[in-house]
Formats: structure tokens, sequence, C-alpha cells
């Protein structure tokens, strides 16, 4: 580039795009739903990109020089950036016109499947709660540049009289994060077509610069992750390549290329000695880096601001951070560390929290603020700002004084503990007391827990709330609900039944709601995946249990048939990582915490018959660190805090776990290290391509590998079920094995469940019938 535009002195890498009260969630279910037809939904969706940006310019980010990230996204922002260079799997090829285009419903298409055609797998976004869908990229895979949206919202932003940036993940992290496609040969590596997909990013650039973009945001989170199956080196010569192709091409954008979730390390001199404009750091997760050739060139945009979490935090430190960033180049910019996707819109929406908690918070909109403040600050000196840092220091010095932060008795619990409450007896000797007590059949049925949460339940809860329920008259509406799933359970003839959490808005809130040490927000959603949103708790005190929590509603389920019944807790790892968590002491301690409490629970299910209680830590995989030396430390404590919660059964008591992730083979070791008597895990969506990881491990638990894909609404057949069995039993010992679905059912449908798990029950009697059962 001749000369560099000057970039925003503050911004931020990405924005809520659901809407403030859900709108896009609500106009794309309806469109999937018939309700609305596209032009509708675009239109919704146009609105609240206005809406965005004018918001954004109000809170203090400039409106006529790149400052706003244009970071819509119908659905997943790696699923645009495949659908834009035209990375559509072959079995959905009918979806593609013949100019390469695909259209609104074929996108979501993708993203949900379509009868026998699988949607695109879906998994965990670097060490967030969201998910991305996996592209599938193989030789056959024919690069174009298949849809102009980025381009498009750009022109539509600046007919509204916005100079934005338009955002895409960048050709290096699309590649890294995709998998080889069903017609891709073994050994094939999605990143060895970096070469073919790259013109179609600068076909792109040229585009945007055509229409007026002076800045496009290219994020490359996979350069922070030692987690990606790529080699380092390779990773690192792709950023190489693709950033000097991109970087020489004239006319282009200038290039900001954003690195969140953590630092660069070994990549940053690679970037700095690459030809892009600007870089951006993480220096929430990372820290400062030295200096390196080349850098103080560059725009270094410091992440100061946590994307990632909701306490107002250390604005002075913050703003200390900036400087010492200055000090590696002239052009620095102040950033949050991540998109604010993970994070709800605005605090001032919240009435329940009360005045202390909400003085120590900041959602979005006033992480945009706290830019806004340290940006004014870059440029008008610290005094011009001194009253905002020390509002922001008052209020966390505050917080840290405050009652309930720290608990006198759950810290003396927690210091006391020994080794001897971490560990079950042996495994072999309690797997034969357990098949004593419990009796069951050869491949066991059961489910994940929860089954559709219908709009009566939902309506019934939301009544409780406005007090138009009384608690009896709700506890009655919930029980009545519970019979009748057991019945239906009985009906199709499943072996270990589920309650089916009627009473649970959300597997993580629920318990927030009954310990102490947490708050509940009223609309501080975010986005989970596609329309899908979750409203995480603040965890902000010292945990415990005031009383117990799911006894009474085990005890009622148990008391409705002979079959046994699980009780169903949500493990300490998942109850931090889906929550906010207090960023004032260690996560493991907290974790002990927690664990503690759940640790009581079962000790009363117990006591009150259950004998079989799953602890649900679906999160396990998901809070791992992306950074190899801080992974240790990490499955230390959160295995320990899972084996706090569950050592304190009898031998005949079987711990059950549910991990919702296929990626077995990182955390193979921790999940043997839990000790759960059953592990139920997610393999429909991978064809089972999970347990040739478990039996190469040597994995000798209990194991439920998921057989139905509930993130889709397709019903599978008796056929492919009893496949998908037969598989698992090729690889794992046939006493080892439980048959279930992938997750939870809440999100289902009745009647698609019914048909799906009738077709399970079917699929397992074909495979009894076939195969021996074996003896121990
Ligand atoms: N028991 C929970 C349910 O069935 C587990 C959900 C999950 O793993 N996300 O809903
Ligand atoms: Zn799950």
């Amino acid at each position: 580039m001749t000369t560099t535009p000057a970039f925003p002195t503050g911004t931020i890498l990405g924005y809520p795009r659901i809407g403030r009260r859900r709108e896009l969630k609500k106009a794309v279910e309806a469109f999937w739903a018939g309700r609305i037809d596209e032009a509708e939904l675009e239109a919704t969706s146009a609105g609240l990109r206005d809406a965005t940006r004018a918001r954004l310019v109000a809170l203090g980010l400039g409106q006529a020089d790149s400052s706003i990230p244009e970071s819509f996204s119908y659905y997943d922002q790696v699923l645009d950036a495949a659908v834009t260079v035209g990375a559509v799997p072959s079995r959905f090829s009918a979806l593609v016109d013949s100019d390469g285009r695909i259209d609104l419903a074929g996108y979501f298409t993708l993203a949900r499947g379509e009868g026998d055609n699988l949607p695109l797998e879906m998994t965990k976004w670097f060490d967030s709660n969201y998910h991305y869908l996996v592209p599938e990229i193989g030789p056959e895979t024919n690069f174009a540049l298949a849809s102009d949206r980025i381009v498009r919202e750009f022109t539509e932003a600046k007919a509204a009289g916005y100079l934005t940036r338009p955002v895409i993940v960048g050709p290096v992290t699309l590649l890294a994060l995709s998998k080889p496609s069903d017609e891709a040969p073994a050994g094939f590596v999605p990143l060895s077509r970096l070469d073919d997909v790259l013109p179609v990013y600068a076909t792109l650039l040229q585009r945007l610069a055509e229409v007026g973009a002076e800045w496009v945001q290219l994020d490359e989170p996979a350069l922070v992750s030692e987690s990606i199956e790529v080699p380092r080196a390779e990773l690192l010569a792709a950023a190489e390549r693709a950033y000097s192709v991109l970087g020489t091409l004239e006319p282009r954008p200038a290039i900001f290329l954003a690195a969140p979730y953590g630092s660069l390390d070994d990549a940053l001199p690679v970037l700095a000695a690459s030809p892009v404009e600007a870089i951006g750091l993480d220096l929430v997760r990372g820290s400062v880096p030295g200096a390196v050739p080349g850098l103080a060139d560059k725009v270094l945009v410091a992440g100061v601001i946590d994307g990632h979490n909701i306490w107002r935090g250390d604005l002075a430190a913050a703003f200390d951070t900036v400087g010492a960033v200055a000090k590696l180049s002239p052009r620095v910019a102040v950033s949050t560390s991540t998109s604010l996707l993970h994070v709800p819109h605005d605090v001032q929406d919240e009435s329940s929290l009360g005045d202390d908690l909400t003085s120590w918070l900041a959602f979005a909109d006033q992480k945009v603020n706290q830019v806004a403040t340290l940006a004014h600050g870059l440029t008008h000196g610290k005094s011009a700002i001194q009253a905002e840092l020390d509002a922001a220091s008052a209020a966390l010095a505050a917080r840290l004084a405050a009652p309930g932060v720290r608990d006198g008795a759950v810290r003396a619990r927690t210091a006391g503990l020994t080794e001897a409450d971490f560990n079950r007896g042996d495994y072999a000797a309690r797997a034969v007391a357990q098949e004593e007590a419990l009796g069951l059949p050869f491949l066991p049925t059961t489910t994940i827990g929860s089954f559709p949460q219908t709009g009566e339940i939902r309506r019934a809860r939301a009544q409780l709330g406005k007090g138009e329920l009384t608690a009896d008259e709700y506890t009655a509406l919930m029980r009545a609900e519970i019979a009748r799933v057991v019945d239906l359970q009985h009906e199709l003839g499943l072996d270990v039944l589920v309650h089916g959490e009627p009473e649970r808005n959300d597997m993580v809130q629920y318990f927030a709601e009954n310990l102490d040490g947490f708050a509940v927000t009223e609309n501080g959603w975010v986005q989970s995946y596609g329309s899908r949103c979750t409203r995480p708790s603040i965890l902000w005190g010292d945990v415990s249990r005031p009383k117990p929590i799911t006894v009474d509603w085990s005890v009622y389920t148990q008391s409705l048939t002979e079959k046994p019944v699980k009780g169903m807790l949500t493990g300490p790892v998942t109850i931090l990582a889906w929550s906010f968590v207090r960023d004032d002491q260690p996560l493991g301690e907290t974790a002990r915490q927690v664990a503690l409490a759940l640790r009581d629970e079962i000790g009363d299910l117990e006591s009150a018959g259950i004998t079989i209680v799953q602890v649900d830590e679906p999160a396990l995989r998901e809070l791992l660190p992306l950074k190899k030396k801080d992974q240790a430390d990490y499955l230390d404590w959160s295995v320990g805090s899972f084996k706090l919660a569950t050592a304190g059964v009898a031998e005949v008591t079987q711990i059950h776990t549910h991990l919702c992730y296929s990626e077995f083979g990182v955390v193979i070791e921790a999940i043997r290290n839990l000790d759960a008597d059953v592990t139920s895990i997610e393999a429909a969506r991978s064809r089972m391509e999970v347990v040739s990881d478990i039996q190469s491990s040597g994995f000798d638990h209990g194991i439920g590998p998921g057989v139905y894909d509930i993130h889709s609404p397709r019903v599978p057949s008796v056929t492919e079920v009893t496949e998908l069995i037969e598989r698992a039993l090729e690889s794992i010992p046939g006493r080892q094995v439980w048959i279930n679905p992938d997750c939870g059912l809440k999100t289902r449908g009745y009647d698609e469940t019914i048909e799906s798990l009738a077709n399970i029950v079917e699929a397992t009697q074909i495979v009894r019938a076939r195969v021996e059962a074996p003896v121990r």
C-alpha cells in the first residue's frame, strides 16, 4: 500500500449479533418455521446491523474511521467464511446455483442438515463456549468467491453514513479449523489448499477496496492456539505465505490481523515481518511482547479490555498496558481482547443485580465505553480520563472487600481437604458391585438427561416468575411432566431412566439459582451456536449449598418406576465454564468450592436411594488452555474438582458423566482420570470417528458414544443407528458400551425425539440379537 489510512484509536473486534432482545434468533427461527420469508429475515437483520452501528457510535466509536467492525452473521462466522470462498461439501452441491452461489436457505441447510445429508460438524471455538461449524475441504473443493455478503454489508453501512471495517475469518484459520472432506484421501490436510483459497481472499479484498473499505479485519486466532492439529511450523509458514500474498495486492484495504484468545508467541515475528498494516494482540490472555523486528512499523492494536468476561476490571492497569505497547510502536490503538460476542449487551438491562454487583460489571456496551475512555486517554493524556480510571479502581476495591466474596466456613472446608477426599476405590470391584446391584441388560440404553422443553413447561416457569403460579402449583405441573416422561421411557423400553429436567431453565443457571455466591441475569444472553443462546450466571462470591437442590425431584421420579433413575447434576468445571466467574482467585479454588456443594448433593441423593448419579462435564474440553504450558495445571484442578464432587459415594453407586464433544483424543487421559463409571460422549455427527481414539487409549470404563445427533431435527433410521452401534462394538469391548443420544433432548421437538429414541431402542435390540452378550 502506498499510504496506510489511519487506524482508529479505539475499536472492538466484534459485537454481539443476536440482538439485544434476541431479535435475530427469533427472526431466524421464524424463517426456519416458514413464518417469515427471506425478504423479511433480511430486513430484520439489516435493521439490527443498523441499530448496532448507531449504538456503537453513541457509545463512543467513530462513525467514519473504520472503528466499527462489520461483524454480523446469520449463524456462524466460520460458516460465513467457508460459504464466501465456496467451500460447500459435495453432498450439498444441489444447493449451489450455476454461478456457484448458495442462498440463505442453503446456508442454513449446511448448518442444520437436510434429509440424509448431515450438517457440518460443530465444535467449540477456541476456549470459549461459542460453537462454530467445521468446514469440509478436500482436493475437489472448488474455491471461488461465492458470496458477496461481506461486500454488501459494507456498502449498506456506507449508504447509511458509516465507514465500517469488514471482518472475516482469515485463510489460515479457516483452513486450520477445517476437516478433510468425505472425498479427501487419507492424510489430506486442508491447509494444503492455501494457495488455492488465497486468490478468493484476494478478490474479496479487491472488491472491498473498490467499494471504499479502508481497513479489513482478518481474524486469525489459529495462530495463538497450540491445540491446532497442523504442526506449528506449517501453520507459521502458512501465515507467512498468506500474508505475503494478500499484503502485496494492489489495490486493497489495509489489513488488520486480529489474533484473539492468546498470545502470538512465535507467530509474532512472522506477522511483524509481513506486509500487514495492523496486528491485534490479546493482552488479557497474553502479555506485552518484547521488541520484534518490524513491529515498530505496524499499528499495534492493544486488546486490553477483556472480551471474554463481564468484570469492569482494572481500567488503570489496562491503560498502563497500552502505555507499554506504545513503547513498541508509535502507532497504538485500544481494543477488546476478543470479539464481544461472548458477553451480553448491557448491564443497564438488568434490574435485579443490586447496586454493588452492577457497579462491578461491564457488559458489551460498557466495554465499548471503556475502550472509548482509554482511546481518549491515549489521545489526550491520562489526566483526561483520571476520573474514570479512579471510579473503576474504587469499584474494584469495593468488590474485593464486599460481604460474601469470602466466606470463612467455605474457606475452612477447602483448606481441610486431604488426598482421600478425591479418590474412590478400585474400579473393577465397583463394576462388579454395580452390575449385581443394577442388573442391567447388555448394551444398556439411556438418555443424557433432558427431554424436550415444551412451550407449556416454559410458560409455567414464566408464570412462576411473575407470581401467576404458586410454588406448589408449579411443582405439581413439573411432577406431571416428569410422570409423562417416565411413562414415555417405559413405553420406549429404555433401561436407565431420567426425570427429563423440566424444572431446569438451564443446566448451569438452575444450580446457580440454588447456590450461594451466584447471581442470575434477566437479559444477559450470549450466543452459543446458531440461534441458540445461553444466559450465563455470575459467580461473584464464595460458593455454598444452603439446602438440597435436586433430591425431591429425583426421589419422586424413582417412586414412579422399578427401573433405575439417574440423579442429574452439572459438574464443577461446567458450572464454571458456563458462568461468568470471579477473576480474583485461581479457578481451581473456585472449582473446589463448587465441588464440595455438589458432593453434599450427591451424598443426599445416595442416602435417598438414588443408585446412579450423572455429573455432566460437557465443558471439560472447552476450558482446556490453548497453550500447552498451562494445560497440566488445568487438568489437575478440573479433574480434581470432579473427583472431589463424586468420590464420596459407596462402591455400588454408579457415577456417570457426560461430555459434549468428540475430540476425545486431546483429553483422553483426563477423562480416564475422572474415574467415572460410565462416560457418554458425542459421536453421531462424526460417525463414530471417536471410538478408535477410545480403543487406542485403553479406556476400560463404561462408555456411551452418542448414536443420535441431537443438534439437528433429523431422525436417524434404525439401520443407521444399528450401523453406528456395530461400529462402536468393532472398537470397544461390548461390556463397556452404553447406548445413548449425543446429548440432552431439551431443544428437540417431541415427535422427532420419540421417533429417534424408538429407533435407538429397536437398533439396540437388533444388535443384542446379533451379538453375543459378553460375560465378565
Ligand atoms: N443433562 C444435560 C441434558 O441432558 C446435559 C446437557 C449437556 O451436556 N449440554 O440436557
Ligand atoms: Zn451434551
